[in-house]
């Protein structure tokens, strides 16, 4: 039996309704098996497969946190934002994320487009079709350029075409960090700044503090051991509170080893607890 110390949350799983290969079940699974007792399912722009993970998570003692990662943009920098304790059905929620998934897909026809014009005649099908319910992203253009043979390793659909700055690169529609915590914030969660390693400065960084971000994603693979103490001195400076986890994808081979190695103690959900619901 584990005892309370050795519990382990990880914050930031993907299913398939984005860019991960694994159904919410399955995710709820290799969660399991890695150990873990408290998970949250972190769809970029999506919330569906959420129903379903409470569902998987009651067969495995595993408690789920509904989740979401939103992308947002600040000085053309690209900021996530994690919502967690979000109340799925909220109105507001669900018709932004609708009007989202409607703009990435307009966003994966013009990226199409411009491979096209780089003579590379990839089909929208092919990519839509890898998309089998949820949020369109760079991601799935990627296996489907792979997939297509007209790049030999994923990678490099990013360094050569739909990566920032790259010739098929084309921006997700504006909306600020400062709309994403509100939104958040009116579906009853609490937003955090997610692997703020990534791109943001100090000066961003104390930007997102002062527009009322609860917390900070300390914990991520993209961190530093140094790096996650500099984080962890932030949110004990500003009083904000500490998230992590392991941007579990599924499918790569990196992530198998990840599950279970970037995670927070059970102390840390307790505190966003504590925040919501005193
Ligand atoms: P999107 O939300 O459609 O812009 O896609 C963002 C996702 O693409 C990220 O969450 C990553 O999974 C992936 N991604 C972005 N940039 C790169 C990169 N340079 N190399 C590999 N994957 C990337
Ligand atoms: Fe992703
Ligand atoms: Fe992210
Ligand atoms: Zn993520």
């Amino acid at each position: 039996m584990q005892n309370q110390k050795q519990k382990k949350a990880d914050l930031h799983l993907h299913s398939v309704y984005s860019d991960g290969t694994l159904s919410p079940t399955d995710v709820i699974k290799v969660s399991h098996s890695a150990g873990l007792s408290v998970v949250s399912i972190v769809d970029h722009d999506n919330i569906q497969g959420l129903e379903e993970s409470e569902k998987a998570a009651e067969n495995f003692n595993i408690e789920v946190i509904p989740g979401v990662e939103l992308s947002s943009t600040l000085n053309q920098k690209e900021v996530h934002i994690l919502g967690y304790f979000i109340d799925r059905k909220n109105s507001k929620l669900n018709d932004y994320l609708a009007f989202f998934r409607d703009e990435r897909r307009k966003r994966a026809e013009r990226i199409v487009k411009k491979l096209n014009s780089l003579n590379i005649p990839l089909k929208l099908e092919t990519v839509l079709r890898r998309t089998i319910m949820g949020s369109i992203g760079r991601p799935h253009v990627a296996y489907a350029l792979l997939e297509n043979g007209f790049i030999d390793n994923y990678d490099e659909a990013f360094d050569k075409y739909i990566g920032l700055n790259g010739p098929a690169y084309e921006e997700k529609i504006h909306f600020s960090p400062k709309d994403a915590v509100d939104l958040i914030s009116q579906a009853g969660g609490l937003s955090f700044l997610a692997h703020p390693n990534k791109t943001l400065n100090e000066n961003e960084l104390v930007h997102l503090i002062d527009i009322g971000i609860d917390g900070i994603e300390v914990m991520h693979p993209s961190h530093s051991h140094e790096r996650v103490n500099y984080f962890k001195g932030i949110t004990s400076e500003y009083f904000l509170l500490e998230s992590g986890g392991s941007d579990f994808h599924g499918g790569r081979k990196r992530d198998e080893e990840i599950l279970g190695r970037y995670t927070v103690d059970l102390q840390a959900v307790e505190n966003m607890k504590r925040r919501l619901f005193k």
